[in-house]
């Protein structure tokens, strides 16, 4: 029986169809029933993880796809089209650019989308829904501060920790700057920053930092020491620089 460990790994191989549009195929008949094919074809895939023993494969619009193997379940991540000897037939296939995975006996596979539907505008979306995260975040307690309102999910979906930084850095805004405090320029800024380096990082691999984790080196575009410090109720450690980001900054950190 499949564990968790290697559901993960799982997870791991299919990393390659993450950022591509993909073809969906539902070839046996138990599969094709559910509809998963018609919705997901030609959509983006736009991250895979294991929770538990399921394998969640999140796609462009807010469809999650589930897959639990039970007992007799398995994935197999070939070059695309190296399947054409393949004999019986697939719950599915997802076929990217230059690989394919295939999954063999199911036997669950369902969309679900109760779950996303909690989710703010999904950053990674193309393009990403600006209006509709700006709608959400001026929604939320003005008295946030910005730093917390983009880690919320709820508010946009997908911006972590070291994107939250350095977005906020090169839109020049203080994570500590509280949301009424925020011109609705600036927070569009912050959010297209974290979209363009979030994309970026998603199709070439490339993860320049000028604050994640920089604390007491020099800030690369004025050169004071960054400073960092917990922020909120997870108190996730907020890096940024003291003099080019503007608005306010807590006394001691
Ligand atoms: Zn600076």
């Amino acid at each position: 029986m499949p564990e968790g460990d290697s559901i993960h790994r799982v997870a791991h191989q299919l990393q390659p169809l993450v950022g591509e549009r993909l073809e969906v195929e539902t070839p046996h008949p138990r599969a094709r029933v559910t509809g998963v094919a018609s919705r997901l074809d030609g959509r983006r895939l736009l991250g895979v993880e294991a929770v538990g023993k399921n394998l969640l494969l999140r796609f462009e619009d807010g469809l999650v796809l589930r897959s639990h193997l039970r007992m007799k379940g398995r994935w197999q991540v070939l070059e695309r089209n190296g399947g054409s000897t393949r004999r019986g037939m697939p719950w599915l296939v997802l076929r990217g650019e230059n690989a394919e995975a295939v999954l063999w006996h199911g036997p669950v596979l369902e969309l679900d989308d109760t779950h996303v539907r909690r989710l703010g505008p999904d950053i990674l979306a193309d393009p990403p829904d600006v209006d509709e995260m700006v709608e959400r975040i001026r929604a939320a307690d003005q008295s946030l501060a910005i730093g917390e309102a983009v880690l919320d999910q709820r508010l946009v979906a997908g911006i972590g920790n070291m994107w939250r930084a350095e977005a906020l850095w090169r839109a020049q805004v203080s994570p500590w700057k509280r949301l009424g405090d925020v011109t609705d320029d600036e927070l569009r800024s912050v959010l297209a920053e974290a979209a363009q380096l979030m994309r970026r990082s998603l199709d070439s691999g490339l993860r320049q930092r000028a604050v994640y984790r920089q604390a007491g080196r020099p800030c690369p575009r004025c050169g004071t020491p960054i400073a960092s410090g917990g922020q909120g109720d997870a108190n996730r450690l907020a890096y940024w620089c003291p003099s080019c980001q503007e608005g306010e900054t807590p006394g001691t950190v």
